[in-house]
């Protein structure tokens, strides 16, 4: 994919990149090996100050980063606001958190003194992808960075424009030269990447090939992965659910940033007694949704990100439809304007054994499913390959209590939609990734946790 941005509402190519020749590649890594001898023995109330700074500039500038995002990738200015005002949060949460996170951990032994030490590990790849531009980077360098390590961005080819604003608020925000740089490079340009011994660790959120074609990479080199990678979630309806509510959550959980999140909600699996009701509310909500220019404020969609993108999305819901899946709106591309938008879309009837009822709707299109019960449910929630996030609605204890033990994710939401926050631990099982971001969890991912014993 051509380094470039190209605006998804209009189709027009706005700026073009050559990706880095391999001796600037070289130059770049060379820069942040020789960053980290220095930057690891800066102290934490200092690694703290630049993360608060970085915070007050994301705050203060948020209006033109939130413009950057949607003129390359097409969220919605509103949502990507939103985007940048987290972001800063993100940066506030580790400088407050990051010590006490890192802090030596005294263990009691028969030692005279033993304790665990967390030290980083050194230059850090990134490869991130185009859906938050922003929030997926800053959530992996504001633990990492607060660590100590130093972090290479090889951001999505569709947002260079992003990469470089985010290189730039570091650098103003006062970290030494050379601690985050990024990398204009395409995809095939990784795996030689991770073959550098400069390079220690990769994290990755994006598809399922990405992914594993980074963990072989870094596989055949001992290196460390964490993986962030695709999901269906499920969103669970039982009878005693308050409907309204739910149905109003599930709008905004599909609909988020334009159909695109790993843990939106992607399949919506309804107990039969209250199913036709919740059909009915979702189909007035979504015909209410405003599809269209991503600067408006009144817009709830705007396009999807790249004319691939769209164009999977189309393929899958005719694969749907031919496997006898029936739309109660939307269904195909808004192929008379330009720009790659997609309407809001439900489906039904999609027979559960058929392939496309497992497969991942990267767009503002909702799989409605019918289960008689709970066992039913949880059984059809856990039968994917994936495990990211999964959000159930009941009043009932039990049942609660049930699907936090038996569902098959890295996250359970009781009556609320999956979301991440800075203080919890994010991330998935099965196909869906390993590892975590956020959270201490998150922090001690990029750190060598080392054993002292002294006798
Ligand atoms: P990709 O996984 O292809 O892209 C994500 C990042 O990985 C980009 O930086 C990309 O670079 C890079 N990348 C792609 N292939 C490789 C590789 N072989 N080795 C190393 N890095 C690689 O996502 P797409 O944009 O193609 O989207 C396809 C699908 O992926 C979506 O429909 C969705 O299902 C899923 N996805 C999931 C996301 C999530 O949040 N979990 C985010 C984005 C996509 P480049 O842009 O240069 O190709």
């Amino acid at each position: 994919m051509a380094i470039a941005t190209i605006n998804p509402a209009t189709g027009k190519t706005l700026k073009t990149f050559d990706p880095l020749n391999n001796g600037e590649i070289a130059a770049k890594l060379d820069l942040a090996q020789w960053a980290f001898e220095e930057y690891r023995r800066t102290s934490f109330p200092e690694r703290s100050q630049w993360l608060q700074q970085a915070a007050n500039i994301l705050e203060q500038e948020k209006a033109d980063f939130a413009k950057l995002m949607t003129l390359e990738m097409g969220k919605t200015l509103k949502s990507a606001i939103a985007e940048v005002e987290k972001c800063a949060l993100v940066c506030r949460y580790y400088a407050k958190n990051g010590p006490n996170f890192l802090a030596d951990l005294t263990v009691k032994t028969d030692a005279s003194q033993s304790f665990v030490r967390y030290q980083p590990l050194g230059v850090i790849l990134a490869v991130m992808p185009w859906n938050f531009p922003f929030w997926q980077v800053f959530r992996f360098a504001a633990p990492a960075l607060m660590a100590g390590n130093v972090g290479l961005l090889k951001h999505a080819s569709n947002v260079p424009q992003c990469a470089l604003g985010i290189e730039d608020i570091i650098n103003r925000a006062g970290f030494p030269v050379g601690v985050f740089q990024t990398l204009l490079i395409g995809a095939s340009q990784v795996a030689d990447l991770m073959a550098d011994h400069r390079v220690k660790a990769a994290t990755l959120t994006g598809s399922e090939p990405a992914g594993a074609s980074l963990a072989v990479a870094a596989g055949k080199q001992i290196k460390k992965t964490v993986l962030e990678l695709g999901g269906s979630d499920p969103f669970i309806v039982l009878e005693s659910a308050d409907l309204e509510t739910t149905v109003s959550t599930a709008v905004r959980a599909r609909i988020l940033n334009n159909g695109q999140s790993c843990i939106a909600a992607k399949r919506f699996i309804l107990a039969e007694i209250i199913a036709d009701k919740f059909e009915k509310l979702l189909l007035e909500k979504f015909h209410t949704l405003k599809i269209g220019d991503p600067l408006a404020t009144e817009t709830d969609i705007g396009p999807l990100a790249t004319p691939d993108i769209l164009q999977d999305l189309d393929q899958k819901v005719k694969i749907a439809i031919e496997s006898g899946g029936k739309v109660l709106t939307g269904g195909s591309a808004l192929s008379d304007i330009p720009g790659n938008f997609y309407p809001p879309t439900i489906i039904i009837d999609i027979p559960l054994d058929h392939p496309i009822a497992k497969e991942e709707f990267f767009g503002p299109v909702a799989l409605l499913f019918r289960v008689a019960d709970i066992d039913a449910a949880i059984k059809l929630a856990n039968d994917i390959p994936f495990g990211l996030g999964a959000s159930a609605w009941t009043n009932n204890e039990t049942e609660k209590n049930r699907l936090i033990q038996e569902i098959e994710a890295g996250a359970v939401f009781i009556n609320s939609m999956v979301k991440s926050d800075p203080r919890l631990p994010f991330g998935g099982i099965k196909r869906s990734g390993y590892g975590r971001e956020l959270s201490i969890q998150g922090i001690h991912e990029f750190v060598n946790v080392k054993t002292v014993w002294v006798q």
